[in-house]
């Protein structure tokens, strides 16, 4: 029986770096590697937590410029004749489901 070769990456904590425990499942470069340590399993994954930063940052953004635009739109209009203004909007919605 042969050894399983063990990941060759290193965790850091205690403030003290420890081999990775977890059992190896793919060669690269050389090197093994365990699933999660996997160097193209963490490009995936570092792409997708960047595709994610990257629409919530549009998003925010997008809420931003409304925002901006909203109240310039309203500047200088009182801020009871808006709330009046908002109910009237939305008891007029309520009339045409
Ligand atoms: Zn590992």
């Amino acid at each position: 029986m042969t050894d399983k070769p063990k990941c060759s990456e290193r965790i850091f904590r205690d403030y003290t770096h420890y081999p990775c425990q977890h059992p190896a499942v793919v060669e690269r470069d050389g090197k093994w590697y365990c699933k999660i340590h996997d160097p193209e399993y963490v490009k995936a994954k570092r792409e997708e937590w960047a595709a994610k930063l990257q629409a919530q940052f549009a998003a925010d953004k997008e809420r931003y410029r409304r925002q901006i635009a909203e109240t310039a739109a309203c500047a200088g209009i009182p801020t009871e004749v808006l709330d009046d203004f908002v109910k009237e909007y939305l008891a007029a919605c309520r009339k045409y489901p």
